[in-house]
């Protein structure tokens, strides 16, 4: 007889292997944010440049006093489920806002961005549905497919004559629909959707398109709205999803719709349905934060010059970027223990990036990940360039620490 934690010795092994050379990657504790781009640890202030706060909002002063008025006016929680326990104001006027924002007449907010995608999907596909789904879609996608009884196929990533030829190979679906599911702007590469092609190939085979703009939504388009916007195809995308714990510098998620039957999800949706909803402050925050993207062209603007410079900068290291400049920008290690000593070696020395390896990434890559915001100075990029390149330059000394470590 095993165990019941048997099965995790391949990954304590791994865990092991990782601490052994001092990167605990995964659980790095801040003793203080100071800013939406400072930590610090200990004495150490750490420039941090893997937090997703896309446009800095998390210390913006309307944000954080609109958060407090909540909790002043309406408490700290909601203690339990709109369905069971009843729907706040704040829930209500960001649901509105935020379908006002995508000119789309339903939104549903989600208590989180991960518990956005299991309740949609699981509340738009039925048993006869079939769920296309773009092979590098983030793990709640592939969760809010495993609630439904519906079939899923995976169709190369970004690559709308793969969806073209599984959809016609389908044919036409007997008492059901296609629902495709995209994301706007990849997380961990950091790589956008020809969201205007998938839109094409979808509706040509009768089918909907569903589109996660967690990383894009704020970031991209005119005012916004996300890739959709940016392609210009807003209009035409039947649902998108997104999440408050981005540029909306909050908890929570979003899923709005241009079909306003989208509504009656709200009462078969269990993510939704058996779980409390979201926090007056947390909802409230977020709540100004769209006001803010919506006027935000000034913070795009530098996030995409940040996005810029940065991109140059690691080019011209000669780092193997994955994607074009975006406000994700990844840059692929040769393995796991490499990228691993690296990161370390980035905190030792003030910049905070993400750690990135399987089976979270695409192609089984480990990878460097930076997340930009537009409070991001450009001598703060310049910063993290400079970084790299002392990493860059520290290689011998960094592997043979490692060597040494393992030992
Ligand atoms: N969708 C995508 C594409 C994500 O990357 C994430 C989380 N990073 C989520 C949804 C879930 O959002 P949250 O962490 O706010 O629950």
């Amino acid at each position: 007889m095993t165990a019941l934690f048997d099965k995790y010795a391949p990954l304590q092994a791994r865990i092991d292997m990782m601490m052994k050379i001092g990167s605990d990657a995964l659980g790095v504790k801040f003793d203080d944010i100071i800013s939406a781009t400072r930590g610090r640890i200990g004495n150490r202030e750490i420039l941090l440049a893997g937090t997703n706060n896309y446009l800095g909002l998390t210390f913006d002063e309307d944000c954080r006093a609109a958060a407090k008025k909540a909790i002043d006016d309406h408490g700290t929680g909601t203690t339990g489920s709109r369905v069971a326990n009843g729907t706040y104001s704040e829930h209500t006027d960001l649901e509105e806002a935020l379908a006002d924002h995508f000119g789309m007449p339903s939104c549903i907010v989600f208590t989180t961005g991960y518990q956005t995608n299991l309740a949609a999907i699981s509340g738009l596909a039925g048993d006869k549905d079939v769920i296309f789904m773009d092979a590098d879609a983030h793990a709640c996608i592939i969760d809010g497919s495993r609630l439904t009884n519906a079939s899923t196929i995976r169709f190369r990533h970004n690559n709308p004559e793969d969806l073209d030829k599984r959809l016609r190979r389908q044919g036409e679906i007997e008492g059901g629909n296609a629902l495709v599911v995209i994301e706007g702007m990849y997380s961990m590469f950091g790589d956008i959707a020809p969201v205007d092609e998938f839109v094409d190939v979808t509706h040509r085979h009768g089918g909907y398109l569903f589109i996660d703009e967690a990383h894009s939504y704020g970031t991209f388009g005119p005012t916004g709205c996300g890739i959709a916007e940016e392609q210009g195809v807003l209009d035409k995308v039947d649902f998108i999803s997104g999440t408050f714990s981005k540029s909306l510098a909050s908890v929570g998620g979003f899923c709005a719709s241009k079909h306003p039957e989208f509504e009656i999800t709200r009462k078969v949706m269990r993510p939704y349905m058996f779980t409390a909803s979201a926090t007056p402050s947390n909802i409230s925050a977020a709540r100004v934060a769209v006001e803010k993207i919506k006027s935000g062209g000034h913070l795009r603007d530098n996030l995409k010059a940040r996005a810029q410079q940065l991109h140059a900068g690691l080019s011209a290291l000669d780092f193997d970027l994955c994607a074009e400049p975006s406000p994700v920008i990844a840059a692929r290690r040769p393995n796991e223990g490499v990228a691993a000593m690296e990161w370390n070696w980035l905190m030792e020395n003030g910049v905070y990036v993400n750690l990135a390896v399987p089976p979270g990434t695409p192609q089984s890559s480990s990878l460097l990940r930076i997340s930009l915001s537009a409070a991001h100075t450009e001598q703060d990029v310049q910063t993290i360039i400079d970084t790299f390149a002392k990493m860059k330059a520290s290689q011998g000394e960094i592997m043979s620490g490692m060597m040494s470590k393992l030992q």
